[in-house]
């Protein structure tokens, strides 16, 4: 019997032996700086003419290793490979599939430290979150593995005697993975992983700011067995090898995560029938946020501001789940500002690397860039509070920025920045700051801070997010806990680590026998 689904445990790095694990993984990471990492296109390793140089943010001289970069031409044969690998892969069992993703945890459980240390140097994951990420790609692995053996037994209908007649679920074809930088491994892993154990093919196409720790992850996927030409690996740019994937006949499926721009750009793209094609492509798309933390006049004070603080600023604010606005009632937001600074000013920015950082950098010279242009967007908005300089020159370090008394239409209060920026809105009552909550095109996720019963059940109802937190912070939904997307802008809901999201994977076929 398979033990019941459980989330891997966090590593305790206060306990020496752990902590002397991560530096040994990250100086191992770092001696890896010269490896070369090849695409896969059936089964073969590809070096291409062109390389794609991954850069540490925390340190932006130094480079974490190189991936050879496809073209639109690579694309275009992985498709036609993952469609010859359809034919055969589609016809295997749910349960033969998913022993393929329970090895690849086990192969990912026995790497956990390199995984996060690549993590800490490629992406500018603190230890911490670095650690979360790898432990939440083996949720996914381990989820799905699970789900696919439940989608795969008898599907209950109701019975007529003269007839005998089932429903199964049944692959789609060949679907284009196309993957965002800020949860590399684990979004990553989920997005592949569930497309394939429903019995598509895929081509994935990772972000170009991390794309060694996804070679890392085919590394894992062809340890664990899975066969060539099921998970094809397309490394290289979105408007080239990722439009050629959405644009293709052959592509049967989207499934996407990133910003709204790209997410929007994708599915009126994907709505066009190419000549030769037989289907309408199914999209999933998950896209940004505007993520609010509304704290009334009977909330715990000390824990909002704490949970709010590390909603913001924990990954530089680089979640679609960050906390980009917190709406105070005006009773308690001199308090809350207070206590806010406080906290936040106490916050130990620095190299991912460093054990003790708190908040890392952002990822890329663009990001700090736009960062500081909604900073500076913002002094004419709101009140600088504390934060809005850069944080040292060797790497794209952003102080924690905390804006006061910003309107609720105000560009710092309906944009997404994905940075340590964050908004802070007067309400004058519970409704009205519900009311601002949910004043913006995104609906991803959202907080309330509240010891009022009343005040929780009118959230309930009334707060349009995907994914709702009452008394906690916005960020860290747990695989199979929170099943996890969101409404409007934010994307299709389609509900990652769930029991829904295979579904999105899969066409049911009715069989019917007369008896
Ligand atoms: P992004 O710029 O939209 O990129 C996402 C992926 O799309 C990358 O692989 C990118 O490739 C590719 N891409 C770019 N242009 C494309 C095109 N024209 N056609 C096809 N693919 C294209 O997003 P990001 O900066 O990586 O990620 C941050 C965003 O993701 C934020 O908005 C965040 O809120 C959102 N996010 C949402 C969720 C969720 O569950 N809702 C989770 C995580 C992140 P390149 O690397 O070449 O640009």
């Amino acid at each position: 019997m398979l033990p019941e689904f459980r989330n891997e445990p966090f590593s305790q790095f206060s306990h020496p032996d752990v902590r002397a694990q991560m530096i040994a993984a990250i100086e191992a990471v770092k001696r890896e700086q010269d490896n070369k990492y090849p695409l896969y296109i059936d089964g073969e390793a590809i070096a291409t003419e062109k390389l794609i140089e991954s850069i540490n943010p925390s340190r932006k001289e130094e480079i974490v290793g190189r991936v050879y970069e496809g073209t639109a031409e690579h694309a275009q044969r992985a498709i036609a490979g993952a469609a010859r690998a359809f034919t055969w892969w589609s016809k295997k069992s749910f349960a033969e599939r998913a022993r393929y993703l329970f090895k690849a945890a086990a192969i990912m459980r026995r790497r956990k430290f390199e995984l996060s240390a690549t993590m800490v140097l490629e992406a500018g994951k603190t230890w911490a979150e670095a650690d979360a990420d790898t432990a939440e790609a083996i949720d996914f692995l381990e989820f799905y593995a699970r789900e696919a053996i439940r989608l795969g037994e008898p599907q209950p209908l109701t019975r007529i005697r003269e007839e005998d007649n089932e429903l199964y679920y049944i692959p789609l074809g060949v679907g284009a993975i196309i993957t965002p930088w800020n949860f590399p491994l684990a979004i990553l892993t989920g997005m592949t992983t569930s497309a394939i154990v429903a019995g598509n093919t895929v081509v994935l196409k990772p972000a170009m700011q991390t794309p060694v720790i996804a070679a890392k992850f085919m590394e894992v996927m062809k340890e664990a067995g899975v066969p060539a030409g099921v998970i094809q690996f397309v490394p290289g740019a979105g408007e080239t090898v990722g439009e050629a994937l959405v644009d293709h006949p052959q592509t049967r499926f989207i499934s996407f995560t990133g910003s709204r721009r790209i997410g929007c750009r994708i599915y009126e793209r994907a709505a066009k029938v190419q000549p030769g094609q037989i289907w309408l492509k199914r999209v999933i798309a998950e896209m940004g946020g505007k993520d609010a933390i509304v704290v009334d006049e009977h909330a715990d004070l000390d824990d909002a501001a704490r949970q709010i603080v590390a909603s913001a600023f924990h990954f530089a604010g680089q979640k679609c789940s960050a906390c980009s606005r917190a709406i105070l009632h005006e009773s308690i937001y001199d308090e809350m500002v207070e206590r806010l600074l406080a906290i936040t000013k106490d916050l130990r920015v620095g190299e991912a690397d460093n054990a003790d950082s708190q908040v890392g950098p952002v990822i890329d010279e663009g990001a700090f860039q736009k960062v500081m242009s909604y900073i500076e967007i913002g002094q004419g908005e709101g009140t600088l509070l504390c934060g809005g300089k850069p944080a040292s020159e060797h790497g794209y370090f952003i102080e924690p920025t905390i804006f006061g008394d910003v309107q609720p239409t105000a560009r710092i209060a309906q944009e997404e920045i994905f940075g340590p920026v964050l908004a802070l809105i007067k309400a004058g009552s519970f409704e009205e700051a519900i009311d601002i909550a949910n004043g913006t095109d995104y609906g991803l996720t959202g907080s309330v801070f509240s010891r009022d019963r009343d005040h929780l059940e009118y959230a309930r109802v009334n707060f349009q997010v995907g994914n709702l937190y009452f008394n906690r912070k916005s960020t860290g939904a747990l695989v199979g806990v929170h099943p996890f997307g969101g409404f409007n802008m934010s994307g299709t809901d389609s509900k990652a680590g769930g029991r829904d999201y295979l579904l999105q994977f899969t066409q049911a076929k009715a069989v019917s026998e007369r008896l």
